[in-house]
């Protein structure tokens, strides 16, 4: 018998979180953190030592209540990607079960780094490690988890490397997860979503399908990660900059965009400066992995450092550089807005060139962030470009593309909440699928 618990994310985008049961065994699917939840209490995205419970109080991350004593059933976590809203929960959650955390290279060399910081006391749970091992699967391979179940890691495309849909194999059938993906047909950094095996998958019968209802009710094909490129060149090729800086923000987690950055400040002969705990700990991950190298850029790690190194920019030439910096959401402890509040050294002239590759994430507490930032930026008269920027999430049209190569018995609707769910389910029912299921925070469902 199958069952499936949903935890985090069913009824808001994040702290994503879902339990699947066969029998006495089970899994956890990704142990998310929800953001906005996070950073209205931190002020930042990066983690830091907090108590689970307050954390759990304000909705930050997922309340295990639910799973109850099977609890000690879990014998698997298994983060699909690098994301915070899939991995962040982690370092506060995972000492509650005893079970390895399986996932792909990259997303465990993130979640190492995430916590090995707290060794210097700065985040997570501050015990500088974590209960449980790690096991590495490289994207397109599986792992025998006991007899009857076997976890299957699917390349697929997003917005950080090394993302996986999920196919937890048992002897009721396959549960398949997607969460989250897009279909990139024309990716600028990795391979393209394995679409032969996830239409395998479908021909042999997939029992159960937990996919990402985020931008189900965007009526398009997302467009490819290689559009946000030529965005970024349009700009960086394309314009007028001389004498003046180039400042870019986005996702630190964003290995694609970070290295399309990097290679458009080649072109135009300045070089790459990053600066930014939250960057520096992804770059690392994804040199470890061996997934792309940042030689020809140069990475400053820590904010004491970040003051120094860009006050020696002012005295070289801005021109030399193009700056890739946190806070893309106007996060006010990240570099660009301590840079643009004078907390750290730096002077904006008239028509510097700052771009946003990234969009607003549509909270309350960012678009106050965002809103403040921007107008201290005006106040420079600093030319500003926003949403340089393409999802990382699959649009409707990808969506029923998957939906009609999976052909799933049952589907469940996740990550995002009522609206974007039932826009799923109204998807579902346009390819006549019948049995649909809108869980909340703590429901939880058998498959017959
Ligand atoms: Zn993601």
């Amino acid at each position: 018998m199958l069952r499936i618990i949903a935890l985090g994310g069913y009824a808001e985008m994040g702290r994503n979180m879902t339990a699947v049961f066969w029998n006495d065994q089970g899994v956890i699917l990704d142990c998310g953190l929800h953001l906005e939840n996070y950073i209205r209490l931190t002020e930042e995205d990066d983690l830091k030592v907090m108590s689970t419970k307050l954390l759990q109080q304000e909705g930050a991350i997922a309340d295990l209540t639910p799973l109850g004593k099977d609890r000690k059933k879990i014998l698997a976590i298994v983060p699909s990607h690098a994301h915070l809203d899939h991995i962040g929960g982690l370092p506060y959650l995972e000492s509650k079960f005893d079970a390895p955390i399986i996932c792909t290279p990259f997303t465990a060399a993130v979640l190492r780094g995430m916590v090995g910081d707290n060794k210097s006391g700065r985040g997570g749970n501050g015990r500088g490690e974590l209960r449980n091992d790690i096991i590495t699967v490289q994207p397109g391979a599986s792992h025998k988890l006991t007899e009857d179940i076997t976890i299957e890691f699917i390349r697929a495309t997003h917005s950080t490397p090394h993302t996986a849909t999920i196919a937890i194999h048992t002897p009721d059938g396959v549960v398949i997860y997607a969460n989250d993906f897009k279909f990139d047909l024309h990716p600028t950094l990795g391979p393209k979503p394995d679409f032969a095996r996830l239409k395998a998958l479908g021909k042999a019968g997939v029992k159960a399908f937990i996919c990402e209802s985020t931008y189900s009710n965007l009526e398009q094909r997302m467009p490819s990660e290689s559009i946000a490129k030529q965005m970024l060149e349009d700009i960086l090729l394309g314009l007028d900059h001389k004498n003046k800086a180039i400042i870019v923000t986005t996702f630190s987690s964003h290995i694609a965009r970070l290295r399309a950055i990097c290679d458009c400040a080649k072109k135009i002969h300045r070089t790459p400066l990053i600066v930014g705990r939250s960057l520096s700990r992804y770059i690392a991950a994804a040199e470890e992995c061996g997934i792309t190298s940042f030689k020809d850029a140069e990475v400053v790690r820590y904010s004491s450092k970040a003051a120094r190194r860009l006050r020696k920019v002012l005295a070289e030439g801005k021109e030399k550089y193009v700056l890739v910096v946190t806070g893309h959401q106007g996060e006010p402890r990240a570099i660009l807005s301590r840079m643009v509040s004078e907390q750290i050294d730096w002077r904006f002239d008239p028509n510097d060139c700052v771009i946003f590759s990234c969009k607003v994430i549509p909270t309350p507490t960012n678009e106050a962030n965002r809103a403040r930032l921007e107008s201290r930026l005006r106040d420079f008269n600093v030319r500003f470009f926003k949403d340089i920027h393409v999802s990382g999430h699959a649009a409707r049209e990808d969506l029923r593309e998957m939906l009609t190569m999976l052909k799933p018995e049952h589907l469940f609707a996740s990550h995002g909440d009522k609206k974007m769910q039932a826009g799923l389910a109204s998807l579902a029912a346009e390819e006549h699928m019948q049995k649909v299921h809108l869980l909340a925070n703590g429901g939880q469902m058998e498959l017959a």
